[in-house]
């Protein structure tokens, strides 16, 4: 295991988007004291329980610190050379056989968290050579960025809610409070909302489930999952019809109004009440609130990407903050300035190429995930044969884990850079694990990108690796190397020249002298200058987007079934951090809540173990009855499901729960982006027959629900 050095660091935690700055104790090789750095102009001495498990993923005895090859009779340890030289020798072999693009990438949500890892894996795709790209975004935020692109010119030109300075905040299908933002990196987020209420303003939630964040809204409305875009619509046409528009500044550099006035026209509150199971002078209210506010900003989330409309969300959200004038003013939707800028850097491009075996259009060079065990296991020209999984977990993390899995043992070829053997990595040849956490050198090369905040920060590592051990940028050049690419410079070579490029004209050097991060101010208008589109211009109806509209007018409402949804937890990180002892303490939290009456109509009770059935798979959980739920919807977290063979998950197989995607199938996605509809699938609960309740009524429960 690595050395920690000891003193007193100051560095992020990158496990997730809120980057909370840290002060990190450590003495004798222990870590004996870690907190918030309340120096950190972003998070302002804010973290949440997570932190923490930074320890336990250090000392993790898990985690594994050398090469792993699978052979017959088992895992084996091998030295970095004969281990790199097997995977370089087993990709050769797919290449030669097949075809570079018979070797496919997975990259999952890690990467984006650790510079190391997002500019290092590069190398080795172009040494491949091969185009089969895919990523956790498709079950993520996609639809984000399809709608930046189309409106703003640019799939990094997201617009961040300046939380802090806003009177009314709209909350659609997110859970900040949970989270601590997500594609709004506001560290502390309690802390700003009570800042925003006591100042007098409002923080209003539609959400299927009275969320933590609901919990403390001024208003709260249930909606039935999937007519998030129904809703929006409906306030558009109010905001219209009662002549709300106001676009503000931006009004010379516009287009679409017109065009927009007569999309909306037919999606009036009243005919859209029923369906999202909102009444229409509620709808009505909520439009005139919105546009009336001083400073307003609408925020949608994982309820909406990950739908079957993800991408007429975004895009409406972005709509509804634009029409009323908030978008790139203090207060409203605004946009970042970041030291390292991922829009200057890159260009978006428009998507041509589709999917061999259902014709799915790729975005940013990558296909949807949801189709991946489609391009494995359907013969022909261009079949996958190989994977590369680089800190992914799909198949708890993507649709239809199941036949994912069995997609998986069917290669002849996989290699995973991962520091776990996971339900994925468990059917690789051969795992190189990368160095982590606290041992890794960190520039966040996105998260700066999505703050509330304009700040910058370089984390140090705080340990000395064994010499066993590898940085993943190390990794991936040591294969490059070996299929024949030249050295290129190391990530946080290029970070530097990026900062010296970007919008501060600064280095590495002058970042580390600031220990505590650099704080640039609050978030600054930029548009139109910023916009990347043709002769600067805000198209508020592009026409890839607002054709998806016949779709969504054409569906019908869901009949006599169960929609489930999926729950963001505190101490839970997606699938990858259920090993850590202090995250795992109490009840198992891999529950179904449903609401009190649909728990009466099926003779259910708190507590009792229930099978939940899709057409694609059926798992067993206990169940949890509560009034937080609207009625006819349940929920359940992602990312459990610990319970396969193979596996070295010590802690998190003692509470494996079990996994969303088995239940969720790869042909439900949002058709306009890719993104896998993931929230709002029909499902049946029934009474798990013959089993008892497995949960622990102790006081743990009480610690769970505060946590949730
Ligand atoms: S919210 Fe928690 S997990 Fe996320 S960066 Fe902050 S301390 Fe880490």
């Amino acid at each position: 295991m690595s050395i920690l050095r000891d003193g007193t660091h100051f560095r992020a935690c990158n496990l997730c988007e809120a980057i909370c700055g840290l002060k990190i104790t450590v003495h004798g090789g222990r870590v004996t004291d870690l907190r918030g750095d309340p120096d950190d102009p972003l998070s302002r001495g804010a973290i949440c329980p997570k932190g923490p498990a930074l320890i336990d993923l250090h000392a993790d005895p898990d985690r594994l610190r050398a090469p792993q090859i699978r052979t017959k009779s088992g895992w084996h340890t091998h030295q970095w050379d004969d281990a790199l030289d097997f995977a370089v020798n087993g990709l050769r072999e797919v290449i030669a056989t097949h075809s570079p693009d018979a070797i496919a990438f997975y990259v999952g949500n890690p990467t984006v968290h650790n510079s190391g890892t997002l500019l290092g894996w590069s190398s080795l795709l172009k040494a491949i050579g091969t185009s089969q790209r895919y990523s956790a975004t498709s079950v993520d935020q996609l639809p984000h960025h399809v709608a930046a692109q189309a409106i703003l010119g640019h799939h990094f030109l997201l617009p961040i809610p300046d939380i802090d300075r806003t009177d009314f905040f709209f909350v659609l299908g997110a859970n900040p409070i949970a989270s601590n933002g997500s594609l709004m990196t506001a560290p502390g987020v309690r802390d700003r909302i009570r800042a925003l209420q006591s100042r007098g303003g409002r923080l209003v939630v539609v959400d299927p489930r009275r969320t933590e964040t609901a919990a403390i809204a001024d208003e709260h409305y249930f909606i039935t999952p999937g007519t998030d875009a129904l809703l929006l619509l409906a306030m558009l046409h109010v905001i219209f019809t009662e002549h709300l528009v106001d676009l503000g500044r931006l009004a010379d550099c516009t287009d679409g109004l017109q065009t927009l006035a007569h999309l909306v026209a037919d999606f009036s509150p009243h005919n859209v009440s029923a369906r999202c199971g909102i009444r229409a002078d509620q709808i009505i209210a909520l439009a005139r609130s919105f546009a009336g506010a001083n400073r307003a900003v609408a925020y949608g989330r994982m309820g909406l990407s990950t739908q079957a409309f993800g991408g007429l969300c975004q895009w409406l959200i972005i709509v509804l903050n634009s029409v009323t004038g908030n978008l790139d003013e203090p207060g409203g939707a605004m946009f970042t300035e970041p030291a390292f800028d991922l829009v200057r850097m890159s260009r978006s491009r428009q998507p041509v190429r589709r999917s061999r075996v259902r014709g799915l259009l790729e975005f940013d060079g990558e296909f949807p995930v949801a189709t991946l065990a489609d391009e494995i296991l359907t013969p022909g020209p261009g079949q996958i044969r190989a994977l590369i999984t680089i800190a992914g977990n799909p198949v708890l993390s993507t649709p239809n884990g199941t036949r994912l899995d069995e997609a998986l043992a069917s290669l002849d070829f996989m290699l995973s850079i991962d520091p776990y053997r996971n339900e994925t990595t468990r059917h690789a040849h051969v795992i190189l694990p990368p160095a982590v956490g606290l041992e890794t050198e960190h520039y966040d090369a996105v998260f700066h990108h999505f703050a509330v905040r304009n700040t910058a920060r370089v984390n140090e590592p705080i340990a000395i690796l064994d010499e066993d051990q590898r940085y993943d940028y190390q990794i991936f050049a040591a294969l490059s190397q070996r299929l024949g690419a030249s050295a290129s410079p190391t990530p946080m070579q290029r970070i530097d020249a990026a900062l010296a490029a970007g919008p501060r004209a600064t280095s590495l050097a002058e970042l580390r002298a600031h220990p505590h991060g650099v704080d640039y101010g609050p978030l600054r208008s930029v548009l139109p200058e910023r916009l990347c589109t043709e002769g600067k211009r805000i198209n508020l109806v592009p026409p890839t987007i607002t054709s998806d509209l016949a779709r969504l007018a054409a569906q019908s409402a869901p009949k006599d079934t169960l929609l489930l949804i999926g729950r963001r937890q505190l101490r839970s990180n997606n699938s990858w951090m259920h090993n850590t002892p202090r995250l795992m303490r109490g009840a198992d939290r891999c529950t179904i809540i449903m609401n009190p009456g649909d728990a009466a109509d099926r003779s259910l009770t708190d507590g009792e173990l229930v099978e939940i059935a899709t057409e694609n798979g059926q798992i067993t959980v206990p169940l949890e009855v509560s009034s937080e739920m609207m009625p006819g919807v349940v929920c359940l977290p992602h990312g459990f499901g610990h319970n396969r063979d193979g596996i070295q998950l010590d802690v998190a197989s003692e509470k494996p729960g079990a996994s969303y995607n088995d239940l969720t199938g790869g042909l439900a996605i949002d058709t306009l982006t890719g993104n896998a509809a993931l929230n709002g699938i029909p499902v049946h609960v029934t009474r798990a027959s013959g089993q008892a309740s497995m949960r622990d009524a102790s006081s743990d429960d009480r610690e769970h629900h505060l946590a949730r």
